[in-house]
């Protein structure tokens, strides 16, 4: 399980999440930040932290949602 950074972070970047993770799994990407799906531990503490309510939980994504998931892995070339 992870959490995903979705469509509300391409306009905002606002990079708070990056400050919190205590596991260090989230990057900057070309129009958005990303967590590695692979690192993440689910601790959360992104999501309160995230101006925009970016963040989810994977298993909580809406089918819009969804592709963010598989951006996040062919970011971080998991894909
Ligand atoms: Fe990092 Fe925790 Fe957010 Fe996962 S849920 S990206 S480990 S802060």
């Amino acid at each position: 399980m992870a959490f995903v950074i979705t469509s509300p972070c391409e306009a905002e970047k606002a990079g708070e999440c990056v400050t919190v993770c205590p596991v260090d799994c989230i990057e900057k990407g070309p129009d958005q930040y990303f967590i590695n799906p692979d690192l993440c531990i689910d601790c959360g503490a992104c999501v309160s932290v995230c101006p925009v309510d970016a963040i989810f939980e994977e298993y909580d994504l809406t089918d819009e949602q969804q592709p963010y998931l598989e951006k996040a892995e062919k970011f971080f070339g998991i894909l």
